[in-house]
């Protein structure tokens, strides 16, 4: 229908669009935006908007991730430099207020082994969550000669061995790693756990009563200072099934005993 437009100066508009609703123009939504971006966004579609990057702010970002990168790689290889540097020059010692506390004690004798690979790597324990026995299996030697032994593993190379802890047939209680550093005597219980080897003096295994007790102090001591139990003290046989400490695999009840003597002494 084509309309006059002196009928709609006549009629009006209104009344042009209630007779014909064909006649009402259409924009398609071509036209709105042709007339400019702004235009076509009304304030509902304000989030759907994807903003264009400038090349400028393109370029800024990629160079500020470049050099975000290679920062941390300047970092990475910066520390790990200085932390050999450190163990070299400065062999890692004892970090914890336990080894302060071990010091003080006059029952307890420290001759630690020097840094090396073969029985004293430095490295240090991230938690102690248990104790474990061990007997030496040398019958006869004392704790200074087993101790010495594991030092000499520096210039000898033969294995790799060592003990938190060694006692002596006469129950002297010889240190030969500070306690927050890890010593090579219980396979993968190495990284959490320390190690007391006792000497004794016959192919038996059994200990003398002063290497017994000497053994129940120390286990108790450090227990009640890591917040284990008897029930965190093993033997090496328990981690590998390796016959050691022998005595205590061949007789239970010894066993049982030692760790029943050990909890009565934990504080
Ligand atoms: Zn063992």
């Amino acid at each position: 229908m084509s309309v006059n437009i002196k009928e709609m100066q006549i009629a009006g508009v209104e009344d042009l669009l209630a007779e014909d609703p064909e006649d009402i123009p259409i924009y398609e939504p071509a036209d709105i935006v042709a007339e400019g971006p702004e235009d076509a966004f009304t304030d509902e579609s304000e989030d759907f908007r994807i903003p264009k990057w400038r090349p400028g702010a393109k370029i800024a970002v990629i160079a500020v991730s470049a050099a975000i990168i290679l920062f941390a790689f300047i970092w990475e290889a910066a520390y790990s430099k200085g932390q050999a540097e450190n163990f070299m020059n400065d062999p890692p010692r004892a970090r914890s207020a336990v080894q302060d506390e071990l010091g003080e004690l006059d029952w307890v004798t420290q001759a630690f082994l020097p840094v090396n690979v073969y029985s004293r790597p430095g490295e240090l324990l991230r938690s102690v969550n248990g104790i474990v026995i061990h007997y030496i299996g040398n019958p006869g030697t004392t704790a200074m000669q087993n101790r010495d032994y594991f030092a000499n593993l520096a210039v000898t190379k033969e294995t790799y061995a060592s003990s938190s802890f060694i006692i002596c047939l006469d129950g002297e209680t010889l240190q030969c790693v500070p306690i927050d550093e890890m010593a090579y005597a219980s396979n993968n219980r190495n990284s959490d756990t320390l190690s007391i080897e006792l000497c004794h003096p016959d192919e038996t295994g059994i200990f003398t009563d002063e290497t017994y007790a000497s053994a129940v102090r120390l286990t108790a001591w450090l227990c009640s200072c890591y917040g284990l139990s008897s029930g965190d003290v093993i033997r090496h046989y328990d981690v590998t099934g390796k016959i050691c400490p022998k005595y205590f695999v061949e007789n239970e009840d010894a066993w049982e005993l030692f760790k029943a003597d050990v909890e009565e002494l934990i504080d």
